[in-house]
């Protein structure tokens, strides 16, 4: 099964909006096994888009095309497709009230264009729009389908997912047997992680074994075919258990878990607070555990100590440790740790110091980071890093490694669940 995607929309080309409309759909084709040969995008021209779709129509089994459904002018995608297909169109009674509907409730004035939006092509299938005015539809052209959803994503997105794909899935009698499972590392490097698994890599066929690299962070995307789902388990476990066997230390998570939120999951698990005595980021690592629902569970407080006399005067730093090893320093991150613990109460805490850049600090090269953390024991741990990047790089990965290491020494520390 090959599938194309076209993006129509004249700002795409312009470069004012970003196509994730294409990453979403290949994505969710990938899942479904459809492979996607090749994605484009077109302005709101005619010519060029009837051009494109029919070399579209005679290479691909599917073609998607996402945009210009709307009422104006420059929406054109609806009247081209019927157009290169021979077919005419037709108005849809079910579309014209949902639009008229829409426009009562909302106490507003339907103008005239906005009729446009309720035609459709003849004999397609209409996709419902519940988040906006424009149907979807899908065309049968020669023994392919053509199928024609909305460009903005929070209309497109849920009409993929609750008519696109059903519909698919019926029509194309898509075995939906294909289960996947990222595992997520941390703290090791792309390259190493395939040097580490490249036999077994090369080995799988099923699952597969995909690689990703971003943030700062690799994935490996295994993915299997077999239609009964007990099968399909033991077969992912299997093959986690052949990749954890060697680079076990760095997995962190699964699928769209976050760092963070692995932490916050398992700071709630065992029934643990935490505190943060923040210099560097300035309130980031707050900020990130705050923006989870449910944080306040978890979540004592936090304050940004970047004056050293604030270190000193608000989480008691002392002048010894100032003096003698400055405040770019393990010592420093330690103390700024139990300060926080002792003024937030909490179980762990952890003290963030280092130099974001660009400049040097107490001759510390930028990127050097001390990250401080006292457990519920007051067992104390405190990580050195030597981060690459600039400076907003720097902060971000320093909340990322705060995480890790503070999931491993959670760990460690064998807490009640
Ligand atoms: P509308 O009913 O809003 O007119 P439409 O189907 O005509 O919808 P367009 O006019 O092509 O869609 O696009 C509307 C908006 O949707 C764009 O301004 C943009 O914000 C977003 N959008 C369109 N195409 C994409 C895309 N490929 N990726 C991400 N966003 C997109």
């Amino acid at each position: 099964m090959k599938a194309e995607i076209i993006a129509v929309g004249s700002e795409l080309l312009l470069g004012q909006i970003l196509n994730t409309n294409a990453q979403f759909l290949s994505k969710e084709l990938a899942e479904l096994g459809i492979d996607v040969y090749i994605q484009t995008v077109v302005g709101d021209n005619e010519e060029r888009l009837a051009d494109n779709l029919t070399r579209a129509i005679n290479s691909s089994d599917l073609v998607i095309l996402t945009g210009g459904l709307g009422p104006t002018k420059d929406d054109l995608t609806k009247e081209t497709v019927a157009k290169v297909c021979g077919k005419s169109l037709e108005f849809n009674q079910e579309a014209l009230t949902y639009i008229t509907d829409y426009f009562e409730r909302r106490k507003r004035h339907m103008t005239e264009n906005n009729k446009k939006q309720a035609v459709v092509i003849e004999g397609s299938h209409v996709l419902a729009n519940h988040f906006g005015m424009a149907p979807g539809m899908v065309v049968t052209v020669n023994d392919g389908l053509v199928a024609l959803v909305p460009g903005p994503p929070k209309e497109m997105e849920p009409m993929f997912k609750n008519e696109l794909k059903p519909f698919l899935l019926s029509k194309l009698q898509i075995n939906t047997s294909i289960t996947s499972r990222v595992l997520r590392f941390f703290n090791i490097g792309e390259s190493q992680l395939e040097t580490e698994i490249e036999d077994l890599i090369e080995q799988q066929s099923n699952p597969t074994i995909a690689p990703l690299a971003g943030d700062g962070e690799v994935t490996l995307r295994l993915t299997v075919k077999s239609p009964d789902s007990e099968e399909a388990k033991r077969k992912l476990d299997e093959t986690e258990a052949l990749i954890t066997a060697r680079v076990g230390q760095y997995l962190y998570g699964y699928n769209d878990t976050s760092l963070v939120e692995q932490l916050f999951l398992y700071l709630k698990k065992t029934n643990s607070t935490i505190s943060v005595a923040e210099s560097l980021t300035g309130g980031m690592f707050a900020m990130e555990l705050t923006s989870l629902s449910g944080a306040s569970e978890v979540f004592q407080g936090g304050t940004v100590a970047y004056a050293t006399e604030v270190k000193e005067n608000v989480l008691g730093v002392s002048k010894n440790v100032i003096e003698q090893y400055g405040v770019i320093s393990k010592e420093c991150a330690i103390e700024m740790a139990k300060g926080a613990k002792h003024l937030f109460k909490s179980d762990i805490a952890i003290g963030l110091t280092g130099v974001a850049g660009p400049g040097l600090q107490e001759e510390k090269e930028p990127g050097t980071v001390y990250i401080g953390i006292v457990g519920p024991e007051h067992q104390e741990q405190v990580f050195e890093l030597s981060l690459g990047g600039g400076r907003h790089a720097v902060r971000e990965r320093t909340i990322k490694y705060s995480c890790f290491y503070l999931l491993n020494e959670m760990k460690r520390w064998n807490l009640s669940e």
